[in-house]
């Protein structure tokens, strides 16, 4: 074994170290029994990641087609990038800078985020870059940012492993954080309390000894009634809230409003549980609360987060061992990604785009005047397909994300990669939006890349290349890929890249002194197995895993209280439509599905609805029987039942990994978006049918591609 075949499993956040064993006869997978996280062990996917590079979608060569009825076809990639380069001076010459934009992706290493931001702002010279995390992180990271100062979890799961009580909100981290459960039981094996809030009875709501089932897009009032209680009970720290916070008296004011008795009608959650749950939370010694998309991705979704995040300040539950809240980061570099300048509002370091003191830091990085630096965008990921399809956008690159499954409103998507002039993919995995694309240029991806990740606890880690005998042909890593366009398009002298480790050099400088500060730390220290949590300063080279021990990230070193009042879905239940249709992950899947439906081991059906068994007898529904699904716009989708009793009977789960004949996003509204440009992307509300006879027949989801890729292998 070689030491470079140590790295991150790539299929969630937790970026758990993986090892590879063996030779070219049997090559096998196995945790890291370093890493703090999964301590030598790995969840089915983690096991399964090796697969990937034998992915019957992985791509090794470029596609291009001369038009949209065309198929196809391999081309060699210096024609490749000669044609990317010229489509997208086409579509610029023709239609100016900002009509070419960018669609980043929480999935890709920290020094390719960082390119693709420096790519679309000095290369293309537009404005318009923004990534799929906006569905994803975009409210967590604007309620943490307000209140506390910093868009990270304030805790770690050692953290975890300390407290005495764990609040989960709207996160099923069983099946979406599967290692993570070892911090949980841990906790529990020493006595903690286990308080978790899901419409779902989920495995780790399962291992809870509280388990509220709360109407979804409620979330919100619920912490403002724990909230009520705490303050009417004399649960506050007021001594911390004193002399850590701002802003209390207008919360304690609003509170009043929302009493447990008001609150349980809205939540669906009696008022006893109400009250017994923030009892706990506020007299535990060292209480945390842990947060999903469940509550974030709906319109409220920033009111949400912030209502949790004022428990936390009221009971003073923060900065110290066992106390935080922690975000729970979905995709694998979701931390790293959103604070590396792929966000349309920001510059690497999570500075900001319209501070002049920012642009004049990365300025002086680039080596370009600050002027030079175009933005903030006119759109967020949220808003690109409807700019396309008013003709705003006409170029677009998708770099590792999948829009037309993970994006709402499935056919809008559609219809906006269909009216693009030019669309390129950059991904190692023909997913179902390079199906649809002009140009599709294979980037790393794992096995490949060479550089680094920041995980859910704001961990800086090294991703190495495998040097296992049976890796397929090596392909170019991503950096490479945006060096040859950038060189194409005129912008060379700012791509100077030799390697992945100049671009990581220059990415810290970019971040020094940031919010999110890696200055302090040094690629031969992350190479050689060091792992800091951010910020990393230059005097504090260990990093700093427990943040606002001393104070908070704000200028006052203060916390704010949030008087952002949340607001219902916007969905609600309607006699047509009387059930709420929530989404979210399941264990064997990541993502949009596109590398995992592909893998043997994981390819495990994810295209069925679940269903409370009351609500199935009552339709005349047998588990494994089709059942269709409309929306109040009259779109339906035709899936198998799969009948249990570990969801409310009012609620129906799909996951969201589901092909695109069967993707959850085709129910999705991609608007009105939230504070943080988030559409509700967890919830809507359907009408439920059992499928007669005289109904069309369900069609199986057919994983054929009619793309003929293996037809040659072209080397770069
Ligand atoms: S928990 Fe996440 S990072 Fe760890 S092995 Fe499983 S999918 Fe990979």
């Amino acid at each position: 074994m070689m030491p470079s075949d140590f790295t991150p499993c790539p299929f969630c956040a937790l970026q758990c170290g993986v090892a590879i064993k063996g030779d070219s006869s049997a090559v096998r997978i196995v945790g890291n029994p370093n890493d703090p996280i999964n301590e030598g062990h790995l969840c089915q996917k983690g096991l399964a990641s090796l697969d990937i590079l034998h992915h019957r979608q992985r791509q090794f060569h470029p596609l291009a087609r001369e038009g949209r009825s065309e198929p196809l076809t391999p081309v060699l990639w210096s024609t490749a990038f000669d044609m990317t380069a010229a489509r997208i001076r086409d579509v610029q010459r023709k239609w100016g800078a900002d009509s070419m934009a960018i669609y980043g992706s929480g999935a890709l290493t920290n020094e390719t985020a960082y390119l693709l931001g420096k790519f679309a702002r000095l290369a293309l010279g537009t404005r318009e870059i923004d990534y799929n995390g906006r569905f994803c992180m975009s409210s967590a990271a604007k309620a943490y940012v307000t209140m506390f100062g910093l868009d990270r979890p304030t805790a770690t799961f050692e953290d975890v492993r300390q407290a005495e009580t764990l609040l989960f909100v709207g996160s099923n981290l069983s099946e979406a954080h599967p290692m993570a459960m070892r911090a949980v039981k841990q906790a529990k094996r020493r006595g903690a309390t286990i308080i978790v809030v899901d419409p779902r009875r989920t495995p780790l709501a399962k291992a809870a000894q509280y388990h509220l089932p709360i109407r979804p897009g409620t979330d919100g009032f619920l912490a403002w009634a724990l909230l009520h209680t705490i303050i009417e009970g004399n649960l506050t720290n007021e001594a911390f809230i004193a002399a850590k916070t701002q802003g209390f008296d207008d919360v304690r004011f609003q509170a009043r409003h929302y009493t447990p008795a008001v609150v349980s009608l809205l939540t669906d959650i009696a008022p006893d549980i109400i009250e017994s749950v923030a009892r706990i939370f506020a007299r535990s010694p060292r209480a945390m609360v842990l947060h999903g998309r469940g509550i974030e991705q709906y319109r409220y979704g920033v009111e949400s987060v912030s209502a949790f995040l004022n428990v936390v300040l009221a009971t003073g539950q923060i900065g110290r061992p066992g106390t935080g809240a922690i975000m729970l980061t979905g995709q694998a570099n979701g931390q790293g990604g959103r604070e590396l300048g792929q966000k349309t509002d920001q510059l690497p370091g999570s500075r900001s785009i319209t501070s002049a003191t920012d642009r004049e830091h990365i300025a002086r990085v680039w080596g370009i005047e600050t002027a030079r630096i175009p933005g903030p965008g006119r759109f967020t990921a949220g808003e690109f397909f409807s700019a396309i399809n008013r003709g705003q956008i006409k170029g677009l690159m998708v770099v590792g994300a999948n829009p037309l499954l993970s994006a709402p409103d499935t056919p809008a998507v559609q219809s906006a990669l269909e009216n693009l002039e030019f669309l390129a993919v950059l991904d190692p995995i023909l997913t179902e939006t390079a199906e649809a694309a002009d140009i599709v240029l294979p980037t790393g991806g794992f096995g490949i890349n060479q550089g680094t990740v920041t995980t859910v606890e704001a961990r800086i880690v090294a991703v190495r290349p495998l040097s296992s005998p049976d890796r397929t042909s090596p392909g170019y890593q991503d950096w490479q890929v945006l060096k040859e366009l950038a060189n194409r398009l005129g912008a060379d002298r700012y791509f100077p890249y030799r390697s992945s480790r100049e671009i990581f050099e220059e990415m810290i400088l970019a971040t020094k002194n940031s919010a999110s500060d890696y200055s302090g730390t040094s690629w031969s220290a992350l190479m050689a197995g060091a792992m800091p949590h951010w910020p990393v300063p230059e005097n504090r080279r260990e990093g700093t895993p427990r943040l606002y021990e001393n104070g908070f990230a704000t200028p006052d070193g203060k916390a704010r209280f949030s008087i952002l009042l949340p607001g219902p879905a916007t969905e609600l239940p309607t006699p047509g439509c009387p059930f709420h249709l929530i989404t979210g992950r399941t264990a064997t899947h990541y993502n949009s599905g596109a590398q995992t439906r592909h893998i043997p081991g994981l390819n495990r059906p994810a295209d069925v609805v679940f269903i409370h068994h009351h609500t199935a007898g009552q339709l005349g529904i047998r588990d494994g029987e089709p059942l269709t699904i409309t929306n109040a716009t009259d779109r339906r989708l035709t899936l198998k039942a799969r009948v249990t009793r570990d969801i409310r009977p009012d609620t129906v789960f799909v996951s969201m990994h589901n092909a695109l004949d069967s993707a959850v996003n085709h129910f999705i509204p991609a608007s009105p978006l939230g504070l943080s440009g988030m559409p509700e992307f967890k919830h809507t509300v359907v009408a439920l049918s059992p499928v007669t006879p005289n109904d069309a027949a369900h069609e199986e989801t057919d994983n054929s591609r009619t793309v003929d890729t293996r037809r040659s292998i072209i080397a770069p």
